[in-house]
């Protein structure tokens, strides 16, 4: 059954109600092409962006071809060779994706009938190539041909862009793409910014909020200026660092409301109120983080 992009409309409808106030209808993410702008992150560095979701992909522009960072859904593919080329003549010599979620690997399929390269981590790579969670998975036919543990280092044409696994946080299989000369540090869904982006902990694919934090502070001893988050537009290190106190603060209010023997309704009514959290969230995370913080 193929409901991936059903709940990725769920997930937006809960963002626009938590920010709203308001139930909204009609954004159908993953159905349509995204629109897309492109943010300049620093010198050679764009980041192709949009509202909510699909999620931010990141070009490295080299004299010798584009390394590609997250490609979003499927239907963005065209959207984003376009985009592109309004950046630069280069191809797409390389292919990252920062974790296994549809709105960041879409694109794959596609790409590798480019005979593009693509690199994720070994868990990133199990769990696309494990199609049974289909509300995230998009299609075996992505799997990435290149598959690592802990970190990796693609050069290509003078740039350096590091790969490295600090931890689990939002799934176990999260990469973060460090371009130590460009000072910038890309996220994926280990950091999403702004209000309408809580926290999602993808459980059946090893995600931990009570880790979370951990994986944050070593991304943070990483020396950047920039931020480029798993969705929403450039952020600061003061912003990843806020992000990563509310995912600790997160993680000691379950814990103590388990202590105090709440019930399952009342966390996830402190959730809502207190961390935004929307049905799609509580869906994927709440059986998951009461779990661990017993
Ligand atoms: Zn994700």
């Amino acid at each position: 059954m193929r409901i991936d992009s059903v709940s990725i409309r769920l997930l937006v409808l809960g963002t626009v109600t938590a920010l709203a106030g308001a139930v909204a209808y009609g954004a159908q993410f993953g159905q349509e092409p995204a629109k897309l702008r492109v943010l300049e992150a620093a010198p050679d560095v764009f980041v192709l962006n949009n509202d909510v979701a699909p999620g931010n992909a990141t070009a490295v522009v080299t004299a010798a071809g584009v390394i590609l960072i997250d490609d979003k859904f499927a239907i963005d593919h065209e959207n984003i060779l376009a985009t592109l080329k309004t950046i630069t003549t280069q191809p797409i010599r390389y292919v990252v994706n920062t974790h296994h979620h549809a709105d960041h690997t879409g694109g794959n399929a596609k790409l590798l009938q480019l005979h593009v390269p693509i690199v994720a981590s070994e868990q990133a790579v199990g769990h696309m190539a494990d199609d049974s969670d289909s509300r995230f998975v998009e299609a075996t036919a992505g799997v990435p041909t290149l598959a690592f543990r802990d970190r990796a280092t693609i050069r290509l044409g003078g740039q350096v862009v590091e790969l490295l696994q600090l931890g689990r946080g939002h799934t176990n299989g999260d990469v973060v793409a460090y371009l130590p000369a460009r000072r910038v540090l890309v996220t994926g869904d280990l950091f999403t910014f702004g209000p309408a982006t809580p926290q999602l902990i993808d459980y059946a694919a090893g995600g931990s909020a009570k880790e979370w934090p951990a994986t944050l502070d070593q991304a943070l001893k990483l020396d950047f200026d920039t931020v480029v988050p798993g969705h929403g537009g450039l952020a600061t290190r003061t912003d990843l660092r806020a992000f990563r106190d509310g995912t600790a603060r997160l993680s000691q209010r379950v814990r103590a409301m388990v202590v105090q023997k709440k019930t399952r309704e009342q966390i996830a009514e402190m959730l809502r109120a207190e961390f935004g959290w929307f049905p799609f969230l509580l869906d994927r995370g709440l059986d998951g983080l009461i779990g661990e913080h017993q």
